[in-house]
């Protein structure tokens, strides 16, 4: 509403102009003046006096900037008590440079048909929105108060989400994805270059936007207000001004006008001399290596850490972490995510303990400082005393001793007491998961989740990339089954390049088979890829997110286009591939026995299928526990589906990370699930999990949990029953 005002007052000033009538006025501040014409366009300059604690800096400043920008005229600001000159003041890194602090004076001139309002605008903000503004919540849940609650680290005690078992006590590292390397290289179409360089900024905006969302959710809109700063980075005019130059005057391609671009302005703060605002140059650098990565195409980039530390970052991407080395990284902590969101997923795919869902302060931690966590309860510490590291020291030794215990017997087969076999397969993403899930004993894969292919690019894999890809798992694996699960991009792991249109809900949208289904070329460049790999090799397909029996008969169509075309092409391919669904939708589970005779096999999908019975967001930790898949709700859909799968003579498989959750292994067992797939380092300890266990009493208590009425009381129940 601020903006169409603006943008009203603005065309009514001209039009006074050229009725040769004096613009409206509608509040003056009492220091404007108008100093001599500059020109045909009204000039308008106010001195103000900055009196909020933070002076332009962080979210003062992005505010500053943001109001700057809502008007048409040129505006510039000049920090009069350091002497500076006047800078661009809808530019955040121009702004940020002029160190205005608390008690300083400023002076700002708008020159254009809306100086007027723009100049009363930047005056109220400064001399009461900013002041009157409440501080943010200090960011620590439990420890002494900070001074200065919106920059100072965090002490004490934190409380996260629980995402992978293990204690880490080391030094903290702060993750900033790697930049990939640019060569100084010339283009010979500067206007192609330029629009190569804009697309790659528009994703970048909407991946910042994603995580700001989340990271609002989870804490606040104080704590999310940091990615505020990074979006105006990307709008700042001096850095785009700066690329531009680059690159039609230099003739430099996009990857290295932007870089140059964005290391000019990271130096211009490195050489100040406030400590805050040197800080600064970190997040430029953030910045403009998203758009870097995005340009490239570079999907992986080594973490380098030269000795072993725990791993702080806002969140971990596939990429970012797909040379992750556990020997080096001793724990993950990061800001944003629920326990089943992908970066928990990843954290324990990795084994390496850790929390997600911090909140934004975690990222505050000075680099080095002190960090322990306990991935089993959430917890984080900074700078832990002598007595409470000795404590979780030991309870780290006796967990590391079972985890020993377990790996012996990774490679013998999952047997009850009474002789039922139970298969153990993996959940992974790609070549490196598979041949860890190898070493870790699994009889093969469960899921291979193929939209990390697709992520972290700007176009989507070709029909031969992806050859290789499946080709190389399925290798890997070697007899082993490999479920390979077609891309199911939407919810939380969006691909911008994609899905362009923005959701109100977008677990609740165009996801998994939906969006296949709406762009088939992608669907059917996949089947193509995976019948052609599945040429000597052990490849079953599966379908996600399928509701109801049409979506499932459609993309059965697609695939038969896909077997006629290389038939046709006279290209070797596997022409009977089992099909299979993911059961991860309520309605799949209630219409398991229309689905179950159009395929040969179900994968119950617990992350899904409890976020939407239960109505709670797997990502938001603020409803983790009613998203818990021991929900009798969740158990009773799940006896269902299997019910269902008996009938039609067809296997079911469990893929939710419950398959992986100690308590849940007998349930499962009991209600006759046949294969559990789990994360790769989980596997030795399911397969224990399930030798300790007779199907009897398994399948006796699952009759009874499906008789309670929470995921709590299944919880007792059966941690009751498995005690020794
Ligand atoms: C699930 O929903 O349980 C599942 C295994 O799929 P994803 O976690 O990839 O959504
Ligand atoms: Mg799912």
């Amino acid at each position: 509403m601020e903006t169409v005002l603006a943008e009203a007052r603005a065309a009514l000033t001209a039009k006074s102009a050229q009725l040769g009538q004096a613009p409206p006025q509608a509040i003056a501040p009492e220091e404007a003046e108008v100093p001599a014409e500059r020109g045909a366009l009204p000039t308008r300059s106010v001195r103000l006096t900055v009196r909020n604690p933070l002076g332009l800096h962080a979210r003062p400043a992005a505010r500053f900037v943001t109001t700057a920008a809502r008007f048409a005229s040129n505006i510039t600001v000049q920090n009069l008590t350091r002497g500076t000159q006047a800078v661009n003041a809808k530019s955040i890194n121009q702004v940020a440079t002029l160190g205005v602090q608390q008690g300083h004076e400023i002076l700002v001139t708008a020159e254009g048909p809306d100086a007027e309002e723009a100049v009363v605008a930047l005056a109220h903000l400064v001399e009461h929105e900013l002041v009157e503004e409440a501080p943010p919540p200090p960011p620590v849940l439990e420890g002494p108060p900070s001074a200065t609650p919106e920059e100072a680290p965090p002490t004490g005690h934190l409380k996260g989400i629980p995402a992978s078992q293990g204690i880490a006590i080391g030094p903290a590292y702060l993750y900033h994805p790697a930049a990939p390397e640019v060569p100084r290289r010339h283009a010979e179409d500067p206007e192609a270059e330029w629009q190569r360089l804009q697309q790659a900024i528009r994703t970048a905006k909407e991946e910042i936007q994603a995580l700001r969302t989340r990271a609002a959710r989870q804490a606040g809109e104080a704590e999310a207000a940091i990615f505020d700063a990074h979006l105006l980075m990307l709008e700042d005019p001096t850095l785009l001004d700066l690329a531009r130059k680059h690159l039609f005057e230099e003739g430099l391609s996009a990857e290295a006008a932007w870089k140059e671009a964005v290391d000019h302005i990271a130096a211009e703060y490195r050489s100040l001399e406030n400590p805050y605002q040197q800080a600064r140059a970190a997040d430029v650098a953030d910045v403009g290596q998203r758009v870097l990565r995005l340009l490239t195409g570079v999907t992986v980039h080594p973490l380098r850490l030269e000795k072993p530390a725990v791993l702080i970052a806002a969140d971990l991407t596939p990429s970012d972490t797909a040379q992750l080395d556990p020997e080096q990284v001793l724990g993950i902590c990061t800001a944003v995510g629920g326990p089943t969101s992908h970066s928990a997923i990843l954290a324990r795919a990795l084994g390496i303990p850790a929390v997600v869902g911090v909140g934004p302060a975690i990222l505050r931690v000075p680099e080095g400082a002190e960090v322990a966590l306990d991935g089993s309860t959430g917890d984080v510490w900074v700078e832990p005393d002598e007595e409470l590291k000795l404590k979780l020291s030991k309870a780290h030794a006796r967990w590391q001793a079972q985890q020993q215990a377990e790996q012996a017997a990774a490679h013998l087969e999952a047997v009850t007491t009474d002789g039922h076999r139970v298969a153990v397969v993996a959940n992974i993403r790609g070549l490196a998961d598979a041949r860890l899930a190898v070493e870790h004993g699994a009889e093969g894969v469960g899921l291979l989740r193929t939209e990390f292919l697709f992520l972290e690019r700007l176009s989507p894999p070709s029909e031969e990339e992806q050859v290789e890809v499946y080709q190389a798992i399925a290798e890997a694996l070697g007899t082993r089954p490999l479920v390979v699960r077609t891309f199911d991009i939407g919810g939380d792991k969006p691909v911008p390049y994609i899905s362009r249109e923005p959701e109100a809900n977008p677990f609740l949208g165009l996801r998994g088979i939906r969006l296949a289904l709406a762009r088939p070329e992608l669907l059917k460049t996949q089947l193509r890829a995976l019948l052609r790999a599945g040429h000597g090799h052990h490849i079953k397909i599966m379908f996600p997110m399928v509701a109801e029996r049409r979506e499932l008969l459609e993309a059965r169509a697609i695939l038969q286009e896909a077997r006629e075309e290389l038939e046709r092409e006279g290209r070797p391919f596997a022409p009977e591939v089992e099909v299979g669904i993911m059961v991860e939708v309520p309605a799949a589970a209630e219409l398991a026995d229309a689905l179950a005779p159009e395929v040969d096999f179900f994968s119950i999908g617990t992350n899904d299928l409890s976020q939407y019975a239960m109505a709670a967001d797997r990502t938001n930790p603020r409803v983790a526990p009613l998203a818990d898949a021991l929900h009798p709700a969740i158990l009773r859909l799940i006896h269902h589906t299997v019910e269902a799968a008996r009938q039609a003579g067809i296997w079911v498989g469990v893929c939710g990370e419950v398959a992986g959750d100690p308590l849940a292994v007998p349930l499962l067992v009991g209600l006759g699930v046949d294969e559990l797939s789990v994360n790769p380092p989980a596997v030795p300890a399911v397969k224990n999990t399930v030798r300790r266990l007779s199907l009897q009493s398994a399948q006796k208590l699952a009759a009874e949990a499906l008789e309670m009425d929470s995921a709590q009381a299944v919880r007792d129940h059966v941690a009751a029953a498995l005690q020794p």
